[in-house]
């Protein structure tokens, strides 16, 4: 059993003084279990005991390059030294906005914000406000953020509680959401063509927005089956709906521009943190100038004081000209599917029936016998063998979450030899686990 005693004892004064001992609920794991962490480089982090891990949690995603990357930290250092909030434009935020118009295919004009959070809850209020409508559908298993709108049916949902298929009960994300508020929403099966069409057909003269992870990076980096997303794409330009892709985890990770690259369907909006900063928190969201510039005509409320600053648009520069300056997602995805497939070869060889997810920058795998294509297929997966070879894992030093919605990340410092290495612990994980 790897050490915890000094990890313990911070944990324990952290129960005193944060709720619960953490500063968000997801980064609870119980009461002797909760990591408590000091400090990380590249691929590697390590915990208050010492101990070291090879890294795929890379904070939820937003490491694409590696922790405490040298070339992102040096241009933070420079920009902190010009002072970071001013209360208004700096040439150095138009720099950012102009790069991500480059880069992000059908983004016409953009806002900066600080959270995926933000940014996902602006893009809905803006939606709102260009339609004149107010109901949103969301998708089953799909995390959006931490505001009233979204936390229904999300990945901590329980799926016995979602009701039928064909008439789905929007789940609440525990207590405090008004009531009211689910008359808003229409929570839905990701992948039923049939659902959302059924439903936007009769109900669109209500439904402002349409919002969707492009694959479930809260629910195993699940992606669309072929033509998903361009039905969705017909069914809002049909109906006058707006198309968010919340582009969170999938935005400057999957591909230089993101899920709209990758699969090749442009949204009206689209929401973007995590790997935008490498770590520092930094988000935008944009898309059409007919849509976003909605918002500067000053009838839509959007604003923040630390929107754009100083240092989180270092960050995000020195990210986006380290990404177009080489093929640095692509040679990921390269290793990533080595990854990927060479996890697939070890659960054959054990004998464990398994089906591999998500795109190889961000991929999972689940245990089961039937194909799942959705949250609710979710229930087939074995969670308590993954929890297990996840555990063994965790006790060679490789570091994952045990729950298998939360995907695999890799970053430009998971080399080839640290994919090796993480094979070999994994074969001798998944030995340790079987049944
Ligand atoms: N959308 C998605 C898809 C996410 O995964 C997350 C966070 N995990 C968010 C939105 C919210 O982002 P933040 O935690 O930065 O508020």
């Amino acid at each position: 059993m790897l050490s915890r005693e000094k990890s313990q004892a911070v944990f324990k004064r952290a129960r005193k003084v944060l709720a619960q001992g953490v500063s968000s609920n997801f980064r609870y794991w119980g009461p002797d279990e909760t990591p408590v962490l000091a400090r990380g480089k590249g691929v590697k982090v390590w915990d208050a005991d010492g101990n070291e891990f090879i890294d795929y949690r890379l904070g939820w995603g937003p490491i694409i390059l590696g922790h405490a990357d040298e070339r992102v930290n040096q241009a933070v250092h420079e920009a902190i030294e010009q002072g970071t909030t001013f209360a208004a434009t700096t040439e150095l935020e138009v720099e950012v906005a102009e790069k991500i118009v480059d880069m992000i295919p059908g983004m016409e004009m953009l806002r900066f914000t600080n959270t995926g959070t933000e940014a996902t809850m602006h893009s809905l209020r803006v939606a709102r406000a260009y339609t004149g409508r107010e109901k949103l559908i969301k998708f089953e298993g799909q995390y959006h953020g931490m505001y009233d709108y979204v936390l229904f049916s999300t990945a901590s949902s329980s799926i016995g509680a979602m009701g039928a298929r064909r008439s789905p009960v929007p789940v609440q994300a525990g207590s405090g959401i008004p009531r009211k508020i689910r008359d808003y929403v229409i929570t839905l099966p990701f992948n039923d063509f049939e659902a959302v069409e059924r439903v936007i057909r009769d109900q669109h003269g209500d439904i402002a927005a349409l919002m969707i992870e492009p694959t479930l990076g809260n629910a195993a980096g699940l992606e669309p089956l072929p033509g998903f997303l361009e039905h969705l794409r017909q069914l809002c330009d049909d109906y006058g709906i707006v198309m968010i892709f919340d582009e969170v985890k999938t935005g400057f990770r999957l591909a230089n521009g993101g899920a709209r690259e990758a699969f090749g369907v442009i949204p009206d909006i689209s929401a973007y943190a995590k790997s935008l900063g490498n770590g520092y928190p930094v988000a935008a969201f944009g898309g059409k100038r007919d849509i976003i510039k909605i918002i500067g005509s000053g009838s839509v409320s959007h604003g923040g004081t630390f929107g754009a600053n100083g240092m989180s648009m270092a960050a995000a520069k020195t990210v986006l000209d380290i990404l177009t300056a080489g093929p640095v997602l692509d040679d990921l995805a390269r290793r990533g599917q080595r990854l990927k497939s060479g996890v697939g070869e070890i659960l054959s060889e054990a004998g464990i029936p398994h089906q591999l997810t998500g795109h190889p920058n961000m991929q999972a795998f689940l245990i089961t016998e039937k194909t799942i294509k959705d949250y609710r297929g979710y229930a087939h997966h074995d969670a308590k063998l993954y929890a297990a070879i996840m555990d063994n894992l965790y006790q060679l030093n490789v570091w994952m979450e045990a729950d298998a919605r939360e995907p695999w990340f890799l970053c430009e410092a998971h080399t080839d030899a640290v994919i090796d290495e993480t094979l070999n612990k994994f074969e001798d994980a998944v030995k340790a686990a079987k049944p």
